[in-house]
């Protein structure tokens, strides 16, 4: 069966792609352009990561009639009382990720290392023409740097600390996916995919 993927975010489809592929080889995934469609941006106007990805992967089957699978994924930190979260794209004015690290070490430039504490949260939810609804929530705990610790990935890769002190910013993909929040979702989406039965 094909898949479309639910993304407008180039950052998040390679990753999403360079996953599932070898995870679950059996699952055809195409984006939308490549299934022939425009796309769609629907207004995330869900309160948790789990309810965006509804919505993002609704409107996707929606508008290809083929099952959609999207990610809803964000920055929790703990300094900011676990802000952005859901807000997260917004957070980086519409995606613009050099103003949102800027703006997010300027947050917190007087907060102490021992005290910098974060997590990317995913949520992956994929929607079938026939209704059925499969969810799947990841995440990965890190740290904000003082500083930018690399240039590599998309997002707030640059400025996230995974535990040993390595950034997202600055390590090969594969090893990003091997412990990030998507590929932690990812991994349980396939398991639940398998007792679904797919
Ligand atoms: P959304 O899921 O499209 O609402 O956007 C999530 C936002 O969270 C992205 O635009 C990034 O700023 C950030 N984000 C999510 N996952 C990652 C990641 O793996 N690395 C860096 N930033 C991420």
């Amino acid at each position: 069966m094909r898949f479309v993927l639910a993304s407008n975010n180039e950052g998040k489809k390679s990753e999403m792609l360079r996953i599932i592929r070898p995870l679950i080889p059996e699952m055809e995934i195409v984006t939308a352009r490549e299934a022939g469609f425009g796309s769609v941006d629907p207004e995330e106007t869900g309160v948790t990561f789990a309810e965006n990805a509804e919505i993002k992967a609704r409107a996707f089957m929606e508008l290809t009639g083929m099952p959609a699978i999207a990610d809803d994924s964000g920055l929790c930190v703990d300094a900011l009382g676990g802000a952005p979260g859901v807000h997260t794209a917004r957070y980086a004015g519409d995606h613009d990720f050099d103003f949102g690290i800027r703006k997010l070490l300027d947050e917190l430039k007087d907060v102490p290392m021992e005290q910098r504490g974060a997590c990317f949260v995913s949520a992956i939810c994929c929607v079938w023409p026939d209704g059925r609804i499969l969810t799947a929530e990841g995440r990965c705990d890190g740290y904000i740097g003082l500083e930018r610790g690399g240039s590599g990935g998309f997002g707030f890769d640059p400025v996230f600390y995974m535990p040993g002190d390595r950034c997202f910013g600055d390590i090969p993909g594969d090893e990003k996916d091997s412990i990030s929040h998507r590929g932690n979702a990812l991994r349980l989406f396939a398991e639940k995919l398998r007792d679904f039965g797919m």
